[in-house]
């Protein structure tokens, strides 16, 4: 299969793997049909096609989204990403994920995903910003405040929600909008703890899940897939807590050692090599045995699909904590759940970047910006709620800790929805 029809494969399975775990929730909460019919589909599908002067004068057209799932506890929320491969299909199942991400943590948002056909690697500086700012333009008739507030993603970050925000406010005649994106440098309104909220709220509920099965976080045996954004700020608050990071991997390969990774010292190493291969001390694993080690805790913080049935059987970790998105299949989790392994489900386990995220619009819609130590207060108070909101469905129900997290959302989702009627 060419890489264009793997990346088509998994953009259906994550659509439809999105959609299996919705039906089997759904079926737990005995959820009326005309309900799901309405959370089946998204309020709106923007495809803007749009041109973009080239530093060599001519003119390129590029193929933009944006997607809203579900707008009824609030407004919609989700990452902008640009890819040479991103489609309407997959923007549409992250921006369901979305919907549920928000909702199993309480915040009153929906979900919404955006993205731009790219390949932003080839595009040189001024060429990004223009072609920003005219996506920005096409997709300004959906977004707003109090509408649907994009935030990074792939290959976009700080400098690209700066140039959206200040796009949009140009045409409010300059009056400055902070409220609009989220991820925001932090002298324009971004928020403290943002950038390693997603890290530090998955080492809230790894401390969850170790309690919950009686563990300590201390000397727990850890691999990490993964040591970007997510996986390197949660291994160094996990050692920061007293846990040994035995194997961390990126997309070169990984590194083990048995006594427990030097976290600071492999970061360095990271930032001057550019990946984890090679770290001193360290021997070479490769990602495959990686995932398969006798380990307490395994975080996927790196891709989707990565535990399959293919290798379920071989995973020895004793909790799964999804960092990344849709990283286990539905036919793994069901296996994992057969043979006694909590997976702690992406929607819940990486909430955090998204919490952090509303706070940081909560804070630009009242102009008054909290401390770091706030930030992380009342970060873990929310991470930690959930967890055991999910926790005592998954008891109640004797349902996996995913169709547990789902079911939360969705009654949510449901509870607001019913509530409001439908205007039809
Ligand atoms: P990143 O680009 O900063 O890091 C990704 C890491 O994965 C890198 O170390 C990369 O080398 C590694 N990787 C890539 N391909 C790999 C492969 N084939 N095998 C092993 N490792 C591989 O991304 P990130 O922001 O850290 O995001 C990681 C995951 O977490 C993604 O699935 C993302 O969607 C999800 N996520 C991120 C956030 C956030 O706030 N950044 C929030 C929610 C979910």
């Amino acid at each position: 299969m060419s890489n264009s029809e793997l990346r088509r494969t998994s953009e259906l399975q994550l659509l439809e793997m999105a959609q299996r775990f919705f039906d089997a929730a759904a079926d737990q909460l005995g959820l009326e049909e005309p309900l799901r019919e309405l959370l089946r589909y998204p309020k709106r599908k923007l495809t803007v096609i749009f041109p973009v002067q080239m530093d060599d004068g001519s003119v390129r057209h590029f193929e933009g989204y944006r997607v809203q799932h579900h707008p009824v506890l609030g407004p919609t929320k989700g990452g902008i990403r640009y890819h040479p491969q991103v489609t309407i299909e997959e923007i549409e199942a992250l921006a369901v994920l979305m919907t549920w991400k928000t909702a199993v943590v309480s915040l009153p948002l929906g979900g919404a995903k955006g993205g731009v056909r790219c390949d932003p690697t080839q595009l040189s500086l001024g060429e990004l910003e223009r072609m920003t700012r005219r996506y920005a333009n096409e997709i300004s008739p959906l977004i707003g405040p109090d509408i649907d507030i994009p935030a990074p993603d792939l290959f976009t970050g700080e400098r690209e929600m700066a140039w959206i925000v200040d796009t949009i406010s140009m045409h409010h005649q300059g009056q400055y909008m902070p409220g609009l994106v989220t991820g925001k440098p932090l002298v324009l309104g971004g928020s403290e703890g943002r950038d390693t909220a997603t890290g530090r709220g998955g080492f809230f509920i790894a401390q969850e899940t170790l309690k919950h099965l009686k563990r300590s976080l201390k000397d727990a045996r850890v691999a990490i897939q993964g040591f970007g954004k997510v996986g390197s700020n949660l291994a160094h608050f996990l050692q920061q807590g007293g846990a040994k990071v035995i194997a961390v991997g990126d997309v070169r390969g990984g590194v083990k050692n048995e006594a427990g990774l030097d976290i600071a010292a492999l970061q360095r190493h990271v930032k001057e090599s550019g990946s984890v291969v090679e770290f001193p001390g360290s021997e070479a694993i490769s990602n495959e045995d990686l995932l398969e080690l006798e380990v307490e805790l395994l975080f996927p913080a790196a891709l989707e699909n990565q535990i399959t049935v293919d290798n379920a059987e071989r995973i020895k970790a004793q909790m799964v904590i999804e960092m990344a998105n849709g990283p286990t299949t539905w036919e793994a989790d069901q296996l994992l759940y057969e043979r006694g392994t909590l997976v702690v489900p992406d929607i819940l386990a990486n909430a955090g970047g998204v919490t952090v995220s509303y706070f940081e619009w909560v804070q630009d819609r009242s102009f008054y910006f909290w401390t770091a130590e706030l930030v992380d207060r009342r970060l873990k108070r929310v991470m930690v709620k959930a967890f055991h909101k999910v926790l005592t469905t998954h008891l109640q129900h004797r349902v996996e800790m995913r169709t547990a997290a789902y079911m939360v959302a969705i009654d949510r989702v449901a509870q607001a929805a019913r509530a409001r009627g439908l205007y039809a």
